[in-house]
């Protein structure tokens, strides 16, 4: 278990303060990206100020996806819509078929992708699996702003320590 439950950086940060040069630095081009909780709070539609210009600045140096395990169509298209960008919903991270789908779309090595996410169980899970890197990042609250405790992550963090 220990390979697929490793976070390859546990940012400790919201996506939009996860440096650019940080990820180029990594040799990261691509980056596939979670929807709910990682680029906009679950219960609401609004996309923050500052998630949309992290995308509009992220667009100039990667490529970018979203994926998301969210089933409706709706909202997963309606935000990958209003940040231009292309988007796979229903994707049942950690399985891999839709992942590994995205990956062959993007036609980049493996190693210069990273999943971005707020879950170890779903998005980093998967992005194991599928052998590219994983960057975990702060859940967003209603404004737009990290959670401070995250009850869901303390119990995933709990359990992959157990089954270390
Ligand atoms: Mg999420």
């Amino acid at each position: 278990m220990r390979s697929t439950l490793k976070v390859n950086w546990d940012s400790n940060l919201p996506i939009y303060a996860i440096s650019q040069s940080d990820l180029k630095k990594k040799d990261i081009h691509s980056l596939l990206i979670d929807v709910d909780g990682t680029l906009v709070n679950r219960k609401s539609n609004m996309i923050p100020k500052d998630v949309k210009n992290w995308i509009i600045e992220s667009k100039k140096l990667f490529s970018l996806y979203l994926i998301s395990n969210n089933p409706s169509k709706k909202r997963i298209s309606k935000i990958a819509k209003e940040l231009n960008l292309r988007y796979k919903y229903n994707a049942s991270k950690p399985r891999k078929k839709v992942t590994l789908n995205v990956i062959k779309e993007i036609g980049k090595e493996p190693k210069n992708i990273a999943i971005i996410g707020d879950r170890i169980f779903t998005d980093i899970i998967v992005g194991n699996r599928c052998n590219i890197k994983t960057i975990l990042v702060k859940r967003l609250n209603k404004d737009g702003l990290p959670i401070k405790f995250n009850l869901i992550l303390k119990i995933e963090k709990l359990i992959s320590y157990f089954l270390k």
